[in-house]
């Protein structure tokens, strides 16, 4: 059950709580998205950022288990080996992303009913609808889980985006129907980009009995200004006590922009993808530790920050040299400095909000 807490005076960021059976999530709360602990960040790393909840996805866990897996397993928090809450995806996008990862070779059929897909890797050729995307959500019994939705493609004809809108609702509408666990469960946004469309969709989505909506009109190359100004409609056509989930985080500043509209929870690649390339935040800046004056500094990454990484004393030179070497612990150190500081900056936020103070604190992040 979410609950708000607390609501700003001079936007509209709020901090509120998430009660499930496997403990409260604080928010607005970055969510980690992992299919597999051990080959991420393990349990021991997690706990130490003091991450709140874990995000996995059903088609992921599916391809890796198989039906019978799922059926005769004891459940994903025996799988994931982790006791906190977890989310999971109904899989939608992810066998839609089959397409992109090998155009001339996966099949994707969208159909009335369902998705038909063939993935050429894995000579797997199946079907998935509301129903399925369901059971399997059911059997691994996480906190919360997600609605089969249909992703929207952006395209310049209205026609088109308002049919896969009202073909995702009508897959939202089914896999409530069919819901018999008391699992929370968030519904899907469509409408594109079109304002229009967006607030049908809203006005459709607010009357189901969701917990709460997720928010990833832009399937690639999210516009912040655009997002902003769906927000703005999503606040003004949404019920306020729903959760507001996010995708799609290009910035630091983004994220304060999102959560002054009124996000509660959000999930990005941006630590991945700047660990991938040598980046760390540290302090209110962003450090590219590729960069030859590093080779020789001895300092740690940031003074400040207490994660496992800095806490070790690994100085700049050494994780200068892993990701000049190639060395996979270099990307992994990179990787828990950057999720620690992003949890921790989000914990930071959420006192900011309480004590009005968020405008100083996204200024002072104002380069990031
Ligand atoms: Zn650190």
């Amino acid at each position: 059950m979410f609950q708000i807490l607390y609501k700003s005076k001079n936007n509209n960021a709020r901090v509120g709580k998430i009660e499930t059976s496997k403990g409260i999530i604080e928010t607005p709360a970055f969510v980690f998205k992992t299919y597999n602990l051990q080959k991420s960040l393990n349990e021991e790393t997690l706990k130490n950022i003091n991450i709140q909840i874990i995000k996995t996805d059903a088609f992921e866990l599916w391809k890796i288990l198989s039906d019978e897996g799922i059926n005769f397993s004891t459940g994903i928090y025996d799988i994931l080996k982790w006791q906190k809450p977890i989310i999971t995806d109904s899989g939608s996008l992810e066998i839609l992303k089959l397409k992109e990862n090998n155009p001339k070779k996966n099949i994707i059929e969208i159909l009335n009913s369902g998705i038909n897909f063939f993935d050429y890797q894995k000579r797997l050729e199946d079907y998935f609808d509301s129903e399925k995307s369901l059971k399997i959500q059911e059997e691994l019994n996480p906190n919360i889980i997600t609605a089969f939705d249909l992703p929207i493609e952006w395209s310049e004809n209205k026609n088109i985006v308002l049919e896969q809108t009202e073909k995702s609702h009508i897959w939202q509408t089914r896999f409530l129907e069919a819901k018999t666990s008391n699992q929370q469960v968030l519904g899907v946004l469509g409408g594109g980009i079109d304002n229009n469309l967006i607030e049908l969709s809203l006005r459709f989505l607010n009357k189901l009995s969701f917990d709460g909506l997720i928010i990833n009109n832009f399937l690639k190359n999210p516009d912040a200004e655009k997002l902003i100004q769906i927000l703005k409609i999503v606040n003004q056509n949404y019920s306020e006590n729903k959760i507001k989930y996010i995708k799609n985080i290009q910035s630091i500043q983004e994220l304060f922009l999102f959560i002054e509209n009124g996000i509660d929870m959000f999930e990005t690649e941006l630590p991945y993808k700047m660990a991938k390339n040598g980046f760390i935040w540290s302090l209110n800046q962003i450090i590219n530790l590729n960069k030859n004056e590093y080779n020789n500094d001895n300092s740690i990454l940031d003074e400040f920050c207490d994660c496992l990484i800095c806490k070790q004393e690994k100085t700049k030179q050494e994780i200068n040299w892993q990701i000049k070497n190639k060395n996979p612990e270099g990307f992994k150190n990179l990787l828990t400095h950057n999720i620690y500081f992003l949890n921790k900056l989000t914990q930071e936020i959420r006192e900011s909000i309480k004590e009005n103070k968020l405008k100083e604190l996204k200024k002072y992040y104002s380069q990031i």
